[in-house]
């Protein structure tokens, strides 16, 4: 068991940690990277990333992933292949971290990137049919499936913007849901019920994915009526599961203030929690978004509020951190 110290530490290895990273290298800070149990994030389980700028081709998400990797550890960062298990927030900085390895980060400022994951159903092909028509995100993939047949599943908020999204793509977009009625607000239940290019599936449930991964991907979704239990075939092209997304904020319950749906509040507009010097960033803190690029754009954020925090510091040569007197104070004394 080792300890380690750092000016920052960063939870989370997805575009918000690994810029993160990026921006506390280049200013001094020594950055720390827990990685976690998915190094780079979510973008290493999709394939093609169209909307990242920079890049005029197509790229894939697990090499982009890897690049912002190489990138953060080229200007200095310490990359961790740990999961970090306890928090301790209390005493303010520096923050202390344990890892399920044991070992200890102790950092003076601390960016919470951890990211969130899409709920899935749980069936029968959809794991294998991932990126190969069964996807989590519209905005990310509609782009996919131009002028094709598709497929929205779920009954809220989520699942109504996307299918409305879809109709950007597509001018056949089945909404499925496994009940007579939508949770959705009533604004967007108007707005999807009156599209021409959306009809609803009611009390419907997908019992299973069908295609071949490796040859066409998905072909068609076999459904379960929930009222009288018989079986349908819908045939699409693509189907986006909207039920939901986890952030990964277990850690930090009673540590840091959430919103129902378990994301971090921050202060409007900045990554800013409540605990002075405790930055966080991307889809831990931002359902409504939910992108690379402005997951990255947060990460950037919170490392250069770090900075202005720790410029702000003393740091004692016990270790620990004290706001330092402003020039009032000083010339006060
Ligand atoms: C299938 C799919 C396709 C997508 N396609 C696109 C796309 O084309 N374009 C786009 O812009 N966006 C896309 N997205 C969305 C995009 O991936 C996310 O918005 C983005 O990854 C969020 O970045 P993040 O850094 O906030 O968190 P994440 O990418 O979720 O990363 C979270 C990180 O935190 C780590 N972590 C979690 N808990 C701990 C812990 N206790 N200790 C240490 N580390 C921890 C994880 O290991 C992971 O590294 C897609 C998402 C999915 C699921």
């Amino acid at each position: 068991m080792a300890t380690h110290r750092t000016k920052l530490l960063i939870i989370g290895s997805g575009p918000a940690g690994y810029s993160a990273a990026i921006y506390g290298a280049r200013a001094m800070m020594e950055p720390i990277v827990v990685q976690g149990l998915q190094p780079g994030g979510q973008l290493t389980i999709t394939t093609d990333v169209e909307n990242y700028p920079g890049f005029r081709d197509v790229v894939q998400g697990p090499w982009l992933m890897e690049e912002m990797k190489a990138q953060a550890e080229h200007v200095g960062t310490r990359m961790m292949w740990d999961t970090i298990v306890e928090v301790d927030l209390a005493n303010g900085s520096p923050f202390r971290a344990v890892g399920d390895s044991g070992d200890e980060y102790i950092g003076d400022a601390l960016v919470i990137a951890t990211g969130a994951q899409a709920k899935w159903l749980g069936a029968p092909g959809e794991q294998e049919l991932g990126g190969k028509g069964v996807s989590a995100c519209a905005t990310c993939d509609g782009f996919f499936y131009r002028g094709k047949r598709v497929a929205v599943i779920g009954g809220g908020n989520t699942a109504v913007e996307e299918a409305l999204y879809l109709t950007n793509h597509s001018d056949d977009v089945t909404l499925i849901h496994r009940r007579d009625s939508l949770r959705a607000e009533k604004i967007l239940q108007e707005r999807l019920l009156n599209h021409p290019n959306i009809s609803v599936l009611w009390n419907k449930e997908v019992e299973s994915f069908a295609g071949d991964p490796l040859a066409g991907g998905l072909t068609h979704l076999n459904l379960r009526d929930t009222v009288d239990g018989s079986a349908s075939e819908l045939k699409v092209d693509g189907a986006f599961v909207a039920i939901g997304h986890s952030p990964a904020t277990e850690l930090f319950k009673g540590k840091l203030p959430m919103d129902d749906g378990g994301y971090l509040l921050v202060e409007p507009g900045t990554p800013k929690t409540e605990v002075p010097g405790v930055f966080a960033a991307g889809d831990v803190t931002d359902h409504v978004y939910r992108q690379a690029v402005t997951a990255a754009g947060m990460g950037c954020m919170a490392a250069l509020d770090a900075e202005r925090f720790l410029a702000n510091l003393e740091i004692d040569t016990d270790g620990h951190a004290h706001a330092a007197e402003s020039a009032e104070q000083e010339a006060a004394e």
